[in-house]
């Protein structure tokens, strides 16, 4: 926009002049004076070069047009959560798969590899309640020492209690090298979670109550009667070492099916000899085994290695060829121990 108030600056190539009323104008240059008056006597809308102005349409937006785009919006968001919710989850579930573990809600977990025991540790809770341990020797005990760190280093025990001890991995995996001391594989590979119930628990399908089981790749136990049978090592019940033979039995013989083992060879030579004990059992009216004992040959198997290490004596005794049998099977002979 011109200026057309006084003074006006003028300036040339060679000189700036100021002009203060229209009285200076006859004393400027002659080509000054030109340009003042160009530009006093145009209009100045002339000298204005307007830019065409840009109107922004007046567009009518209505109200279900603004009611549409926000039910558009809101269904855009919620499918976005749903795929990421998906996502999360598919990604939940393939951790749990690659680390092969189950999700059990209100438990303390003990991660194996991360607990540690001193050797005087292991041996102090093992003479206070394993007497097969007691019966071992010195250099026997070292061994024993030995195998159940290394158990407890694989397995990670899940004890569903808000209280645990370290008494429980270290007696339970006790158990388990109890009865594989005679054997080389004494790991229980297959079995990667021991599961410590305090007490009697419930099991789903069939619903039934249950004081330990095998179970997929878990062994589960309840604490009250491992210690109690534990405490009373002469009666015949033990559901611990109950339990780590149903495991033996699916670590060797189901879970190696086409693996032709020592293992195997001797007990299929025992499982010949259960169905006359069966016999003999149902016929001469003798107790050794229990109802349960006598319903299935798995039961029968868990309930030998009980009396095997409880009333050794009584099932040589009884069943002599039984009694050998399992001890080829275990590679122990703990009637003599
Ligand atoms: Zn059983």
């Amino acid at each position: 926009m011109p200026q057309q108030n006084y003074p006006i600056t003028i300036t040339t190539t060679d000189s700036v002049y100021t002009v203060n009323s229209p009285e200076d104008v006859p004393y400027l240059p002659d080509s000054v004076q030109k340009i003042i008056k160009d530009f006093t006597a145009t209009d100045s809308t002339a000298y204005v070069k307007e830019e065409p102005a840009y109107v922004t349409p007046a567009y009518e937006v209505s109200p279900a047009f603004i009611t549409g785009a926000l039910l558009l919006l809101i269904i855009i968001i919620l499918k976005a959560k749903a795929a990421l919710r998906q996502i999360d989850a598919e990604r939940i579930a393939a951790e749990k798969a690659e680390a092969n573990e189950t999700y059990i809600p209100h438990c303390l977990i003990y991660k194996g590899a991360e607990i540690e025991f001193s050797k005087a540790e292991v041996h102090s809770v093992c003479t206070k309640y394993n007497p097969f341990y007691n019966k071992l020797n010195a250099h026997q005990q070292d061994e024993f020492i030995r195998r159940l760190g290394e158990f407890i280093y694989r397995k990670n025990f899940y004890i569903m209690s808000s209280k645990g001890y370290r008494e429980m991995p270290v007696l339970i995996a006790a158990a388990a090298i109890q009865i594989s001391f005679g054997l080389a594989d004494f790991l229980f590979p297959h079995f990667s979670r021991i599961i410590i119930h305090p007490e009697e628990y419930i099991a789903y399908d069939p619903l039934r109550i249950l004081v330990g089981n095998v179970q997929g790749r878990s062994i589960s136990i309840s604490w009250k009667h491992f210690l109690d049978d534990y405490l009373n090592p002469t009666d015949g019940k033990n559901v611990g070492l109950h339990e780590m033979a149903h495991a033996l039995q699916v670590q060797h013989i189901f879970q190696q099916q086409d693996f032709e083992s020592e293992f195997k060879k001797d007990y299929e030579n025992y499982d010949r000899i259960d169905d006359e004990i069966l016999l003999a059992e149902r016929h001469t009216g003798t107790t050794l085994f229990d109802e349960n004992a006598l319903s299935n040959a798995n039961e029968f198997w868990a309930t030998c290695i009980e009396l095997f290490f409880e009333k050794p004596q009584q099932l040589q005794q009884q069943y002599p060829h039984l009694y050998s049998s399992i001890g080829t099977v275990l590679n122990q002979d703990t009637a003599a121990m």
